[in-house]
């Protein structure tokens, strides 16, 4: 009985190594009973070798049933030596198959079914413990990598609701107030209402509530009288200025809706978690630095792609660069500006993104005038990492927007640079500076008074 040899073959160990390894099987030499279907159907009759039961796969090295598997096992195990009751011809079928064993292992070997392919208890037993250790490694791989995903903490998800809360109580995108605003005028002579002195008190009114714990309210009153000093000298002289004025004749409009749009702001920087605890210098300090910035950003909502304007409403609404030029400001602005929206709008935020990257840039911890430096960059940090988690989580494919956005605030400070530089020359004018709103004047500087 020369298949009774005791020593595995060489390719042994390899062979079990890798059976939980489909893509190295080889069907001729698998003995477990998970055999591919394909290659199940292809090659083999699922009959078993020995009795021409139904087979479940190669056993051993050849293809039988469950239970001449299991005989063959049991045998080789027990070392048993059988013998015919007859003349040692049985055919074994499905339901003589126990009458003898002589001959049924006897078939069992000529059909190729080997000794060497039965692991031993122990060998069993390292391979449950190599398929155990695959499932644990596996496990330990997935939970590393579910450590790995980005999560928002409650906190984070707190803040991106306020914010998200605060935007939509600031931003209103029926663009109604508008009509409210000095009426645009893109030709012609300017046409002085009765309306421009309405509107300057009512955003007076607004802007020092807003600011009614800031030292600067002061400032905002004493600004709106000089203002309404300069409007009635200017209203009682006769037109000396009117060539002029009707180029800026977009000025009074504008002058109200970047008025209008700072008092948003204001209002959205407050519901900023943590920015009414700052003290009231450096939440001034805050706005006044990045009014214009997030004013450009959140522009962008009402940005147009197709026609590069900004389009609130009915076609009076509708801003186009030609529109900004007719308030004053010159293409060395207005370029860049609209370069930074079509940029700004190809990253398609989501309002999760849009609305922290608002708080992110109204909580620069360099701006100008700033003292506590520390305390706004904490705020700052906690933005930024929410930004960077929400990004993760909700754009897997987006792995350099973080960057993009941040190259964005980046775009805003060389905006802001060139706005200031071209208000200021503005307001210089008198004439200019008084289409102003006190608001405007208290936030982006007033060079008259
Ligand atoms: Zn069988
Ligand atoms: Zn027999």
């Amino acid at each position: 009985m020369c298949w009774f040899s005791s020593t595995p073959p060489s390719w042994f160990d390899e062979f079990y190594l890798s059976l939980s390894l489909p893509s190295v099987m080889d069907s001729s030499v698998v003995s477990t009973s998970t055999v591919a279907p394909d290659e199940f159907d292809r090659n083999v009759p699922r009959i078993c070798g020995v009795c021409g039961d139904k087979a479940t796969g190669f056993h051993f090295n050849a293809m039988t049933c469950e239970g001449c598997k299991g005989f063959f096992r049991r045998s080789m195990k027990r070392k048993a030596a059988f013998t015919c009751p007859f003349n040692g011809t049985c055919t074994i079928t499905k339901d003589n198959r126990r009458h003898c064993q002589a001959c049924r292992l006897k078939r069992c070997v000529d059909i190729g079914m080997m000794k060497e392919f039965i692991l031993t208890d122990e060998e069993v037993q390292r391979k449950k413990d190599i398929i155990q250790r695959r499932k644990d490694e596996e496990a330990q791989r997935e939970a590393d990598k579910e450590a790995r995903r980005p999560r928002l903490s409650d906190d984070q998800s707190q803040v991106i609701a306020t914010l998200v809360e605060a935007h939509h109580k600031t931003y209103d995108d029926s663009y109604s107030d508008f009509c409210r605003f000095r009426p645009p005028v893109r030709e012609g002579p300017v046409t002085r209402s009765a309306s421009r002195a309405a509107s300057l008190h009512s955003l007076s009114d607004a802007s020092s509530d807003s600011f009614s714990h800031s030292p600067e309210s002061v400032d905002t009153k004493m600004n709106f009288n000089n203002l309404l000093m300069m409007y009635h000298e200017q209203d009682s002289s006769p037109d000396s200025s009117k060539e002029e004025g009707s180029s800026f004749s977009m000025l009074p409009h504008l002058a109200d809706l970047v008025s209008y749009s700072i008092q948003k702001v204001i209002g959205f920087a407050k519901m900023i978690p943590g920015f009414r605890e700052l003290t009231a210098e450096d939440q001034i300090a805050l706005l006044k630095s990045s009014a214009i910035e997030v004013i450009m950003l959140r522009s962008n909502q009402s940005f147009n792609l197709e026609d590069m304007s900004w389009s609130c409403g009915g076609p009076d609404f509708k801003y186009q660069v030609s529109d900004v030029t007719k308030a004053g400001h010159s293409l060395e602005l207005l370029e860049p500006l609209v370069k930074f929206q079509v940029g700004l709008k190809k990253l398609n935020l989501q309002e999760e993104e849009h609305v922290l990257l608002m708080a992110i840039c109204l909580l620069s911890p360099d701006r100008p005038g700033v003292q506590d430096h520390a305390r706004i960059e904490a705020l700052q940090d906690q933005l930024s990492e929410t930004l960077q988690a929400y990004i993760q989580l909700h754009h897997p494919a987006g792995r350099l927007l973080y960057a993009k956005m941040i190259q964005k605030l980046a775009d805003l400070r060389s905006l802001n640079e060139e706005h200031s530089k071209q208000y200021r020359s503005l307001s210089f004018q008198p004439e200019h500076s008084m289409q102003l709103t006190p608001l405007v004047l208290e936030v982006f500087g007033s060079e008259v008074s």
